[in-house]
């Protein structure tokens, strides 16, 4: 019995790094296979000989696996239907163009570039779409014999039908029709022997049992294209799905201009993998309801490509990091730590080995900063103050708290009672600073705001003594005298 689930495939070429629209487009074929309990298969279409690199294809697989997309068969798991990467395959691909070639829906074409060039240049020329029309549909085999005796190694085109339609049932978009007399023929070898992506598409989706195509709207005019293909080849038909494009802010298809493509940049970029997975779900799929901030296993529970429009959305950085905002609130401590580590390693703010304890306190630090993190990397960016004595005042902590001549005894006063304090956690620190206050007749204010400004240089931050309590004693001391004498300076000289 043939199985009724699903089968989709992701096929990256392995030509630069993983695109944000690509890893949109693998987001969605995944969460409907795993809805679905379905199988998602990993080909490498690399027939693009000079543009295919080995660096591309690992930046892929790095990319994939951060997202967190797996897959059940593939170049390095091996599985049923595999060689799965395009290059090895090149025996079947020709079996299937000897096929073609035979029943005469294929033909030799002995056209150098500049023939093929030349005649797309005439017919933009005179208003028609640049087609592929080549002559050598009509060779006969004496033709052909002669232009082999000259030495020419042909590519072989596929022949379209010239009248009629296309139809393309299309999951998303319903009935598309293409005009048959508008397509052109397709080559589906080079004359160097490789596969176009045309045809090796068709030929690999038939033989992986690919069930459901569901990629780029970007590629629906080659749709009715493969489907010709697969019709001469007595392939059934999968079906397809054509996804809104993710666009950048212009409303066209996102580019490097709009701002980073490669998600690479955005692990990079202090952005969690659950976060990435969720807001590229966002884009064209809509969950129904208020509800955006999805884990892993609710987008599975959830996805469904019914709810999935026509129209393309824009990638909006803002957004972005709204959704990391929410899912590092959530993400459990161990794995922020886990994440985080590297990232103040590089910043300069960590050791390379920290030891247990430091990672503890790590994790704490992170516990009491993750409601206001939009991103990994904000931390060792805005909150220095945890790591360091080397941070500036910023201008509000100046002017408000800084500049005022009452301010320099009251911290040096903090800092004494400090200094001597035993138990050194929040509880204690919020007591002795709320006594003081009451001894020096000002405000909790007066003391709580200046004293911020002192440990931190800023003026807002966590709940103040609980950051203390994460400092050492001896620092926040130093630093409330450092403050004194800062502001001291300060007022003497307004
Ligand atoms: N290798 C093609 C690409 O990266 C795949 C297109 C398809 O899904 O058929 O655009």
């Amino acid at each position: 019995m043939v199985s009724d689930k699903p089968r989709v495939r992701f096929p990256p070429s392995p030509t630069g790094f993983l695109h944000v629209g690509n890893a949109h487009t693998f987001v969605f074929n995944w969460l409907f296979a795993r809805r679905l309990g379905g199988q998602v298969v990993l080909r490498i279409e690399d027939t693009d000989e000079l543009r295919s690199t080995p660096e591309a294809l690992d930046a892929i697989y790095d990319g994939l696996k951060w997202l967190g997309l797996d897959w059940d068969e593939g170049p390095d798991i091996g599985g049923p239907h595999g060689p799965y990467i395009q290059s090895e395959r090149l025996q079947i691909y020709n079996r299937y163009c000897d096929q073609l070639l035979a029943s005469g829906r294929a033909y030799p074409c002995y056209c150098t570039k500049e023939e093929l060039d030349q005649r797309r240049e005439e017919l933009r020329a005179a208003g028609m779409p640049p087609r592929l029309v080549c002559p050598c549909r009509e060779l006969s085999d004496d033709q052909r014999a002669a232009k082999e005796a000259e030495g020419r190694r042909p590519a072989v085109n596929f022949k379209m039908a010239e009248t009629g339609v296309t139809v393309v049932e299309d999951l998303i978009r319903g009935r598309l029709e293409f005009a048959n007399s508008e397509m052109g023929d397709v080559v589906i070898r080079k004359s160097s022997g490789y596969p176009t992506y045309h045809f090796a598409v068709v030929v690999d989706d038939h033989l992986m049992k690919i069930t459901h195509v569901i990629r780029g709207e970007d590629h629906i005019s080659n749709t009715p294209r493969h489907l010709q293909i697969m019709d001469a080849l007595g392939f059934e038909r999968p079906q397809h799905a054509h996804l809104p494009m993710v666009l950048g802010e212009d409303r066209t298809k996102l580019s490097k201009r709009h701002g980073a493509t490669n998600v690479a940049d955005y692990r990079e970029m202090g952005f969690l993998p659950d976060a990435m997975l969720n807001y590229l779900a966002l884009l064209g799929w809509s969950p129904g309801g208020e509800e955006e901030i999805f884990s892993r296993a609710e987008l599975i529970e959830r996805f469904d490509l019914s709810r999935v429009g026509k129209a393309g959305s824009v990638f909006e950085r803002g957004k972005l990091e709204y959704v990391n905002s929410e899912h590092i609130k959530r993400a459990p401590r161990e794995s922020l730590l886990e994440q985080m580590v590297p990232i103040f390693q590089e910043q300069g703010l960590l050791e390379q080995e920290p030891s247990a304890e430091r990672l503890e306190w790590l994790g704490r630090v992170i516990e009491l900063m993750r409601e206001r993190m939009r991103t990994l990397r904000e931390l060792g960016e805005r909150n220095r103050y945890f790591f360091t004595d080397e941070f500036d005042y910023d201008e509000k902590a100046r002017r408000k708290w800084l500049s005022r001549p009452e301010v320099p005894g009251r911290l040096r006063a903090l800092a004494d009672r400090i200094e001597t304090l035993e138990r050194y956690d929040a509880e204690s620190l919020e007591a002795l600073a709320r006594a003081l206050a009451q001894e020096l007749e000002i405000g909790t204010g007066q003391l709580f705001h200046p004293c911020r400004a002192a440990v931190t240089g800023c003026t807002v931050g966590p709940s103040l003594f609980h950051l203390m309590e994460l400092l050492d004693q001896a620092d926040v001391v130093r630093r409330l005298r450092r403050a004194a004498d800062f502001a001291e300076r300060l007022s003497q000289q307004s």
